[in-house]
């Protein structure tokens, strides 16, 4: 994140997200933001799916939700193996990268043994996604695809995964958004 090292940019960050002031000091935070050794982790054995995910709140970014995931939820790491910026703590649409893509996520319960998660920074029932987080995301999805072999059926919505009792990733982004961020609905239609 672009912050001066004096700013107590992640612990103001949790406050903001409801967390109790001073329950995680920056110093804390700090070290939780930076990805841990991943040597051993939970092998994501194959990729038959993405899911996407908005972030829920206004600004953020990976450094921002790993300490949220690590500290607050105590997961190994962030949940998510990609974070498209909004302009807040990285640049308006920004690829991140989070979990390795090898290891299992953790970003939709019954979908993370086979899944990639995506992760758009925004509140897509309040806003909507800006149109440079839409063109990465299709830049994103079209590589995925291409290097695992999917099909746009293997796209989804963190609401569509089975069993989920979610509106991520809110009602301001849809499926058919999604796919026609990589152009597939023109193609079909075309
Ligand atoms: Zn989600």
């Amino acid at each position: 994140m672009a912050a001066s090292r004096d700013k107590p940019v992640y612990s103001r960050w949790l406050e903001k997200q409801g967390v109790p002031r001073g329950a995680y000091p920056e110093e804390v935070c700090r070290k939780a933001a930076v990805p841990p050794d991943s040597r051993n982790c939970p092998a994501l054995e194959a990729v038959k799916a993405v899911v996407l995910h908005h972030s829920a709140t206004e600004s953020g970014g990976a450094g921002a939700f790993r300490v949220f995931h690590r500290l607050v939820r105590g997961w190994d790491d962030l949940g998510y193996h990609f974070v498209i910026g909004n302009g807040t703590h990285t640049g308006d649409g920004v690829l991140e990268e989070g979990r390795p893509l090898r290891c299992r996520g953790a970003h939709a319960r019954g979908a993370n043994e086979f899944s990639l998660g995506v992760c758009l920074v925004g509140d897509f029932n309040k806003g909507k996604p800006t149109l440079r987080q839409m063109n990465t995301l299709g830049l994103l999805l079209g590589r995925l695809m291409k290097e695992y072999g999917l099909s746009e059926s293997a796209i989804m919505l963190h609401s569509q995964v089975m069993g989920s009792k979610t509106e991520c990733p809110g009602r301001n982004l849809t499926l058919a958004m999604a796919l026609q961020s990589i152009g597939l609905l023109e193609e079909r239609e075309g």
